[in-house]
């Protein structure tokens, strides 16, 4: 299988690339023939990411933006599959100003929606999120559940959910959707949370918490994620829609909590900040489908994962050091 991934050099992206391309191969699935990233190279995205499969002579790295209809159709004729990660994928930047955000994840998925069509027999695979769902009090969202996005970022997320779920319906696309919920692992760029708090505290600095910290997340191992999306692309039905949940629900002031023990640092560190607009109290997405179809469940526990991943970010500080000077600049 020929194999074009979107925003391959960010954090999931990247994941996902590795694992396809990495010495165990993808998780018993057939190893690809060949893999090219499409990647605009935003802040967010890193080529050193890559690093550990850059070598491969099966992967192709292609600096371009998936916005550009020419070159979306070009890339998209010569494979099979679309693994699509490309987004501006961080809330705070979408409240500051919506229209990259929207741009990017609205009209970009659109461009390669479009690039599809000239080659029908593409499976492609939207990764969307939770956010969609919107806040719930108690309880879990089913994919049949309406979207409620609370966040222009979430807002697009689910335009562009739509979008894809539209060309299957109406051009009978292979599209396949998921909608994970948060991920933590290494090679996350340090402006969202577990990242930003662990390299802070990494570096004697304080933390900002917003409001009280009552804010639940569910957090999932960006391995797991990607171990389900290629379980998706497998085997996935076209049309259809796969929440992806770790089952690991935790209170933002909790996951400090933890961070700061990993870090050997007290409470003094933590600032805490003005809330932010909007701000969801709980996503919860009830991922009973891809477990029953696909067989899909998470292998890393959530407090070994978190101590492995704070442990990566305190042995590769040549890998995230650039990165947070370069956030902290802006
Ligand atoms: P990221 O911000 O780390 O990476 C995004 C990548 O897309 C970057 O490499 C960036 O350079 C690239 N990109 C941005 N705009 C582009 C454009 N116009 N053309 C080409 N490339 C472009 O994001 P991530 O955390 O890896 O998320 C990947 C996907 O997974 C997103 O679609 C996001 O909505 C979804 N998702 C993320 C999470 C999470 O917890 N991070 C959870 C569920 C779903």
């Amino acid at each position: 299988m020929r194999i074009l991934v979107t925003g391959g050099a960010g954090f999931i992206g990247s994941c996902f690339v590795r694992m396809l391309l990495g010495p165990d191969g993808p998780d018993g699935h057939p190893r690809p023939e060949a893999v090219t990233v499409l990647d605009a190279l935003t802040y967010a995205g890193n080529r050193s990411s890559l690093a550990p499969v850059a070598a491969d002579p099966r992967l192709e790295f292609v600096h371009g933006d998936i916005r550009d209809h020419g070159l979306a159709r070009s890339l998209v004729a010569g494979h099979d599959a679309v693994v699509h990660f490309a987004a501006e994928s961080h809330v705070d930047r979408s409240l500051s100003s919506a229209t990259e955000c929207v741009s990017t994840n609205v009209v970009g998925t659109q461009t390669l929606l479009d690039a599809a069509l000239s080659r029908p027999s593409v499976t492609f695979l939207h990764v969307s999120t939770d956010e969609v769902y919107g806040s719930l009090a108690e309880g879990s969202w089913s994919e049949d559940e309406p979207l409620q996005p609370s966040s222009p970022y979430a807002a697009s997320k689910a335009s562009s959910d739509l979008l894809a779920l539209a060309y299957h319906r109406s051009h009978g696309l292979d599209v396949r959707l998921t909608r994970c919920s948060n991920n933590y692992g290494p090679y996350q760029f340090p402006e969202k949370v577990i990242p930003l708090f662990t390299t802070r505290l990494l570096d004697g600095g304080t933390v900002p918490l917003y409001g009280d910290g009552r804010h639940v997340r569910d957090w999932l191992h960006v391995e797991d994620h990607c171990r389900a999306l290629l379980r998706v692309l497998a085997d996935g039905r076209p049309g259809e829609v796969y929440n992806i949940g770790g089952g690991t629900e935790l209170s933002n002031r909790r996951l400090t909590e933890r961070l700061l023990t990993a870090c050997g640092a007290g409470w003094e560190r933590v600032e805490h900040v003005a809330d932010r607009a909007g701000h969801d109290l709980r996503y919860s997405v009830d991922s009973r489908r891809i477990r029953a179809e696909l067989g899909w469940a998470p292998r890393h526990a959530f407090d070994d994962g978190l101590a492995r991943t704070v442990a990566w970010y305190r042995d590769n500080r040549a890998w995230w050091e650039p990165l947070a000077a370069r956030a902290a600049a802006r």
